[in-house]
């Protein structure tokens, strides 16, 4: 790590020389992934939206995202770090995804995602629909011992098939499962509500070993307490960390393929993710961004934020681990 502190990272244009709202549109105006020699962190889109069972429009969540990132800031002060500037940030562009075939954009999102983990990059990758979840636990999990998963999400996505497909946005955690990718009885859901097709899909999630904490449970229990317990089923497992949009109320969330009323917002959300602070959180994404049912750029701009807190946490452990970092 002291080799990393001298290097000179590459942050953001400055917004004091080259207004916010003007320039290339990478995610929160950091370089590209071909402008620095080396990165800790990658945001990487994944314009993927062919496994929607209902609103399609989430291939074009990354350029929405990366335009209402614009307005982003250096400095964090809720967790007191300067995410930009403590780790190297890059934009790794987007994941060549065949819109025509899952299955085949599965494999070049695992591949692409395999690729850029290499050296033990943390990825954060913007979607797309939650489909890419499963390739991107599968790059994560290799090469570790275990993984547990924590998703935000009014849905379980914990289905089987969907027209007898497999592969889909509401399945990726049915087959993470299946594949032997997630540590048993370490895994959350947060934010759970809506109706379902029918009472064996809460029989068959809790099969799989989620904990399934509901939106009313927040409600009832306050983002400390779910913090709390969130903490003490994952303990010290390396932590995927999947942020399904309409785990947000409609009202801050409504460019999003799966709505459902009755959900938190992007306040608690975004404390709840702070709480996950020293935690050892190796990859996460923020998905279901549908711009076209977005108005103001609310939900793209709310998925903006997710992704900066989940860089500033990571600036937090690279700071922690480093003898004093870059400047
Ligand atoms: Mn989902
Ligand atoms: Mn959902």
């Amino acid at each position: 790590m002291a080799e990393k502190s001298k290097r000179q990272v590459k942050g953001p244009v400055d917004a004091m020389v080259v207004p916010r709202y003007s320039g290339f549109s990478t995610f929160a105006r950091l370089p590209r992934i071909d402008e620095v020699d080396s990165f800790d962190v990658a945001v990487v889109g994944v314009p993927f939206d062919s496994g929607t069972t209902y609103r399609p429009g989430a291939r074009f969540g990354p350029s929405a995202i990366r335009q209402a990132s614009r307005l982003l800031r250096r400095y964090d002060p809720s967790l007191e770090t300067q995410p930009f500037t403590w780790q190297q940030v890059v934009d790794a562009g987007d994941i060549t995804c065949n819109p025509f075939d899952i299955e085949t954009a599965i494999a070049q999102i695992q591949a692409a995602a395999l690729e850029l983990r290499k050296g033990n990059h943390r990825l954060i990758a913007i979607g797309g629909d939650h489909t890419i979840a499963l390739p991107l636990l599968r790059a994560t999990r290799a090469g570790l011992d275990s993984l547990a998963v924590l998703h935000f999400d009014a849905h379980l996505d914990t289905w089987d098939t969907y027209f007898g497909a497999r592969f889909t946005h509401g399945s990726p955690f049915r087959r993470a499962f299946e594949e032997g990718l997630l540590a048993v009885g370490k895994n959350v859901h947060v934010g759970t509500r809506g109706p379902i097709y029918s009472r064996e899909d809460l029989d068959d999630d809790a099969r799989f070993g989620f904990k399934v904490i509901t939106s009313d449970d927040l409600d009832d229990l306050g983002a400390a307490e779910i913090v709390k317990q969130i903490r003490h089923r994952v303990g010290e497992t390396p932590l995927y960390v999947s942020i399904d949009v309409d785990v947000m109320d409609p009202s801050h969330a409504p460019g999003t393929g799966t709505p459902e009323a009755g959900g938190i917002t992007s306040r608690e959300l975004l404390k709840m993710l702070r709480g996950l602070a020293g935690m050892n959180i190796v990859g996460a994404d923020v998905v279901e961004v549908a711009p076209a049912y977005d108005h103001a750029e609310i939900t793209s701009l709310a998925a903006a934020h997710m992704v900066y807190c989940l860089l500033s946490l990571f600036a937090k452990e690279a700071r922690g681990h480093s003898d004093g970092g870059v400047s």
